[in-house]
């Protein structure tokens, strides 16, 4: 075979590797959200198998993760207050990065928080605004770095309760991507509601588009171009309920025990790790928009994109060139080069 015959059979090769891809779509309901997993791989029943494996995973989690399903470990947790060791390796692993992830947000991200929101009716959908005093009652047993793992097992004070819910989904689709890289699939993209998982780029080598929702009208806001990302979103919009006037959200700050009143109408996390993604865009949310941008000041390991009340967006210099406006803002606004990476 002479060079040029030669770089011409590996473009064919390239070609009918590129074109011989199988795109494999399911969709299941986990952790109560409605998930779609989309993958491209060397045939339907190989898609099919990883789809399964993967949804097998998430429900796995979900039994281990959830505060609803009574023999999940945390319901036995959040009810005996003490779980006999040895504790299952991913809560523990889910616990060990959300006790950190406690820590460098100030509290801001608090999985403790679980008896004040319930107090609220957002478990239940019966909302309501609770007294002053029962909601300072309420964070008295919130300090989630006094929760104890040890070889005893995993220990709660009398009135302590939690729930991953601002983590979980996050957690799963990282686990979901090491389901997708152990099979060999380098393109994907994993939809866990509101929770978006791109592997490798589009099999055509373009980059995933990701919308992020436009709060006011539907539809969306702002579109992102991604390579092998999570790109997570916490929304004020997405759960609320209204009283007297006020929108009550779904998204509490821990400092008052009540739901977040932050100038923020959606924060989108961009980076490699969906745990990481989703409680960062769950705290920053917390913090509101200075703070916001002040914390990627001091941690550059992540992109954001800030949709504010304000009907501005702001987005960290990272995602300049990736990162296309589709509804009209009052200010776009791009964070100096000099906190870059
Ligand atoms: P997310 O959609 O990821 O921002 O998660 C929001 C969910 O996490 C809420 O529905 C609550 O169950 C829970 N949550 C609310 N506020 C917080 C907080 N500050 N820290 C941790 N979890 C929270
Ligand atoms: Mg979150």
């Amino acid at each position: 075979m002479n060079k040029n015959t030669f770089v011409i059979f590996l473009y064919i090769s390239f070609l009918f590797i590129s074109c011989g891809q199988v795109k494999t779509s399911e969709s299941f309901t986990a952790m109560n959200t409605y998930m779609t997993v989309s993958i491209y791989s060397s045939s339907s029943k190989k898609g099919k198998n990883v789809c399964r494996e993967i949804q097998e995973k998430v429900c796995e989690l979900e039994g281990i993760l959830s505060t609803t399903l009574t023999d999940s470990d945390v319901y036995q947790l959040n009810h005996n207050k003490i779980l006999d060791a040895p504790v299952n390796p991913e809560l523990s692993e889910l616990l060990d990065f959300s006790k950190q992830m406690y820590l460098r947000t100030g509290g801001a991200f608090n999985p403790a928080l679980y008896p004040v929101i319930r107090e609220w009716g957002f478990t239940t959908e019966e909302y309501k605004v609770p007294s002053p005093e029962r909601v300072q009652e309420l964070l008295l047993n919130t300090d989630f770095s006094k929760v104890e793992c040890n070889t005893a097992g995993l220990l709660l004070s009398d009135r302590m309760e939690l729930d991953f819910g601002a983590v979980g989904k996050g957690y799963a689709a990282d686990k979901a991507v090491e389901i997708l890289k152990s099979n060999g699939i380098k393109s994907a993209l994993l939809d866990f509601g509101g929770n978006i998982q791109a592997v490798g780029k589009k099999p055509d080598g373009s980059l995933w588009r990701v919308g992020i929702k436009n709060p006011w009208e539907g539809g969306a806001a702002a579109a992102l171009s991604v390579e092998s990302k999570a790109v997570v979103t916490s929304g004020g919009y997405e759960r609320y309920f209204e009283k007297d006037g006020v929108r009550y959200i779904h998204i509490f700050d821990p400092k008052t025990g009540c739901p977040s009143n932050s100038n923020l109408e959606s924060v989108t996390i961009v980076c490699e790790s969906g745990k990481y993604a989703d409680a960062l865009s769950t705290a920053l949310f917390v913090m509101g928009k200075d703070d916001a941008i002040d914390f990627y000041k001091a941690n550059t390991d992540f992109d954001f994109v800030l949709v504010t009340k304000e009907r501005e967006l702001i987005y960290s210099a990272g995602l300049r060139g990736f990162i296309e406006p589709l509804t009209d803002f009052s200010r776009v606004e791009c964070t100096a080069d000099s906190f870059e990476k």
